[in-house]
């Protein structure tokens, strides 16, 4: 006889998880439509059935170490097609929020940034920081003569210093929520594959597919849902637009501080500014500021 299961609900869990967006989760009665429904649940490990039950039960570690959460791309066809309107998409969606919470600190950040309460904390907290740092160099004047927007913020004792320090904050939130969420799939009992379902790809393998199919070309992102054109557009061209201005912020903050290091001034070549219009670097940002505006 297989020993009993005990299993220890976290009814604050599950209030928790319908104020993050899903409020219908307890309308679920286990059908299974959005599982079969959904294009890219696996035989194999279907989703969204299982996190619907782990969900009204509470089961707050499943949960949140469940990797197939993050496999859904939210196009919402399991919703649209689920008997009952228990909304799985946005009951999915909501664990991944939480879970972006718990994975690294500070959790205020991700409270804000999971919900548009937070919006005005996002936008006001740097319109002060810019306020003050005006306030410090004229006095909330605008300088006389030619306008140079670095008259007001001299790049190197302002600007510079505050996104180098948000700079090294995000990249150390990454690599902790990256481990933190690596470590949590190790509780999971089966190896899982994303992308083609090649038998064991080794790990070369495994990110060109992922390069390949989920970022550079958004092959798997386009076959999740019906009539995705424009979803598929509008995400493309913001990722697109975040990697063209990403590259171009990093040509001109190697250009202007690594062409201090002595032996190599010559860097100063690459993002020399004002750069004139014709500059490649400048052209790639242009092509950025019009995708993300595209996307949006
Ligand atoms: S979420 Fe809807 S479609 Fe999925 S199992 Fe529950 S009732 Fe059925
Ligand atoms: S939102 Fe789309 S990808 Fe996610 S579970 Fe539902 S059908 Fe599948």
């Amino acid at each position: 006889m297989s020993s009993p299961v005990r299993i220890q609900p976290d009814p604050s869990f599950v209030r928790e998880l319908q104020a993050a967006g899903g409020e219908s989760v307890k309308k679920c009665y286990q059908c299974a439509t959005c599982s079969v429904a959904c294009p890219l649940s696996p035989s194999e490990n279907p989703y969204p059935r299982k996190e619907m039950v782990w969900a009204q039960w509470g089961l707050k570690d499943k949960l949140m170490n469940d990797i197939d959460v993050w496999l859904c791309h939210n196009c919402g066809t399991c919703s649209d097609l689920c008997p009952r309107g228990a909304k799985p998409a946005d009951t999915l969606a909501a664990i991944r929020n939480m879970t972006y919470r718990k994975l690294v600190g500070p959790a205020i950040i991700g409270e804000w940034m999971s919900s548009s309460k937070g919006l005005p904390y996002l936008i006001g907290i740097p319109a002060v920081i810019f306020l003050l740092i005006w306030a410090i160099t004229t006095g909330l004047s605008i300088p006389a003569g030619e306008i140079k927007f670095g008259k007001v913020y001299p790049g190197d004792y302002t600007i510079d210093p505050l996104f180098g320090a948000v700079f090294l904050f995000v990249c150390w939130s990454f690599y902790k929520g990256v481990t933190n969420m690596w470590k949590s799939f190790g509780a999971l009992p089966t190896t899982f594959v994303i992308g083609d379902k090649t038998p064991k790809p080794n790990l070369v393998q495994a990110v060109i597919t992922v390069l390949r199919d989920e970022i550079v070309t958004h092959r798997r992102f386009n076959e999740c849902g019906k009539d995705n054109t424009e979803r598929f557009k509008g995400h493309w061209a913001i990722l697109f637009a975040f990697v063209a201005l990403g590259v171009v912020t990093s040509i001109v903050a190697v250009s202007h501080w690594g062409s201090k290091v002595p032996g190599f001034g010559w860097l100063h070549v690459l993002g020399d500014t004002p750069m004139p219009l014709y500059s490649p670097v400048k052209l790639l940002a242009v092509a950025g500021t019009v995708a993300g505006f595209y996307g949006l």
